[in-house]
């Protein structure tokens, strides 16, 4: 019996959240990044994967279980298996360590594990999905001779994983925006520093609500059609399907890195703040994953904090913390979450969608409040939590802990008590700790230059002394100054 097969004779189509188009395909859906309607791409059946699948899958390289995982979601009319087998080699052959994505028991007696997603190459869990969102896109271009210019808000570490995987694309033009000042210094230097022609960071001023504001002018140039084609438009943002869809890969390989035998409980903490990695989380599950509970960690940001425990989903002013990119008031990917649980009714999310846009808060009906958490708690951390954790890890354990890592392993830890003690808890590390050698010198209470050897790392060492290029601009001229800067890029091209 293999429950996939089905899907042999049925390809999956892609709809909007809002419910306002026809199925498109795998390749619009990845190169429009939004629906036309305004909504979110969702497929409209999500593959299931039987235990006896999973547990054939166990000892699976990360190139090799990824191919299985996604070929449902994407026809080989449109990438046949020997290129996105190539695809995924490439897109993986920069992570540094030898199993991609290693998982490590940090505290054996507690059952305390971590899975570290940031040997990529700009360090955090960002680079795992936009490595091959960029090259599968760079494929669909070059096939039709085609090119597109790329607009993402980054709260520090997309922007990196992004422009480091469109240096050498020539079907590419990418344009990382970040809050200046509100990123740290190894962030800002991974966008400024690349040499590339088609990367141009733009550092933005007068962000008062972070990544948030940003995503707002973003928001607002997609959603001008005539626009969003004449600019070649398209966002990379965890708006775009591929990556959440991508993202669902790690739970399942930490998964067969972890139990002993698949059918075994696992429950998995994950620093949250737009909800895409969190997303391929629950996507894993509703393939099949046998997952007791995902522990949603968030900081003093408690927007999904409050939508898990209140039902209430509502933004409230962004307060800066010590895990910066996190520091989300609006996370979006929360709304496919809703659409998967509210019964995919397109008509409710739009007018939830709608409402929040006009009074900022919306109040969800019980059977919805049921589905969300069904096998998900949320918690928020304090800095100080943060921070404590970080020195206490090193302390007893020498583990160094990055600060978003360290968010959700005081989560994990605060919920050992209620998690039944036979079951595992696997904690996703999103970032490595040389990204934040600000923060890790003031949780270990030690300066700059007497730091572990763990909290440096050599390209960011390589990157400081490299000259930096910045266009800075205010958040007022924003979208007239991205407007300005891609047309004249575009035509002169010809
Ligand atoms: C982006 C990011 C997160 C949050 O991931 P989401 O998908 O936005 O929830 C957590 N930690 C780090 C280090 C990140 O860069």
């Amino acid at each position: 019996m293999t429950p996939s097969s089905h899907f042999e004779n049925k390809t999956i189509g892609y709809i909007s959240t809002r419910g306002g188009i026809d199925p498109v395909e795998f390749d619009t859906a990845l190169l429009q990044g939004f629906a036309r309607d305004g909504g979110l791409f969702v497929p409209d059946q999500i593959p299931e994967f039987s235990r006896e699948e999973l547990a054939g899958w166990k000892g699976l390289s990360f190139t090799d279980l990824a191919h299985k995982i996604l070929r449902p979601f994407i026809p080989s009319h449109l990438i046949p298996d020997a290129d996105l087998a190539r695809i995924l080699e490439h897109s993986f052959s920069t992570f540094s360590h030898a199993h991609v994505l290693p998982v490590k028991n940090i505290a054996p007696g507690d059952k305390l594990y971590v899975m570290e997603l940031f040997h990529g190459p700009t360090l955090s869990f960002k680079d795992i999905a936009m490595g091959f969102l960029v090259r599968v896109m760079d494929y669909f271009l070059a096939q039709r001779g085609e090119t597109l210019s790329l607009i993402l808000a980054t709260t520090g570490d997309t922007g990196p994983a992004a422009a480091h995987a469109a240096v050498g694309c020539k079907t590419l033009d990418c344009y990382p925006l970040f809050p200046l000042g509100m990123i740290s210094q190894e962030q800002q230097r991974q966008m400024t520093t690349l040499g590339a022609d088609n990367v141009m960071a733009v550092g933005v001023t007068g962000c008062k609500d972070g990544g948030d504001d940003l995503d707002l002018v973003v928001t607002q140039l997609f959603a001008d059609p005539q626009l969003r084609d004449r600019l070649r438009l398209s966002s990379v943002n965890s708006v775009n399907w591929c990556r959440v869809m991508f993202q669902s890969i790690h739970y399942i390989y930490g998964y067969l890195n972890t139990v002993e035998r698949v059918g075994d409980p696992l429950a998995v903490s994950v620093p949250c703040g737009a909800f895409g990695n969190l997303f391929g989380g629950w996507l894993a599950r509703e393939m099949g994953l046998p997952i007791h509970q995902f522990i949603c960690a968030v900081n003093a940001n408690q927007t999904l904090y409050r939508a898990f425990n209140d039902g209430i989903f509502t933004k409230a002013d962004l307060i800066p913390t010590v895990s910066s990119a996190i520091d989300i008031v609006v996370p979006y990917n929360f709304w496919r979450f809703l659409y998967f649980n509210c019964g995919r009714d397109g008509k409710k999310l739009a007018g939830w969608m709608d409402e929040f846009q006009t009074r900022g808060r919306v109040a969800l009906d019980r059977e919805t409040r049921e589905a969300i958490t069904r096998g998900f708690v949320a918690e928020s951390v304090s800095d100080a939590e943060t921070l404590a954790t970080m020195a206490g890890l090193y302390g007893d354990h020498g583990y160094l802990a990055d600060p978003h890592a360290a968010v959700a392993l005081t989560a994990a830890r605060r919920q050992r008590k209620h998690i039944p003690a036979r079951i595992p808890i696997l904690t996703m590390a999103t970032a490595h700790p040389a990204k934040f050698s600000e923060i890790i010198s003031r949780g270990l209470k030690k300066e700059a230059n007497d730091l572990p050897p763990v909290a440096t790392h050599p390209e960011l060492e390589r990157a400081k002394a490299l000259p930096e290029e910045l266009d800075p601009c205010h958040l007022d001229q924003l979208a007239h100054h991205l407007i300005t800067q891609i047309s004249s890029r575009l035509t002169g091209k010809g």
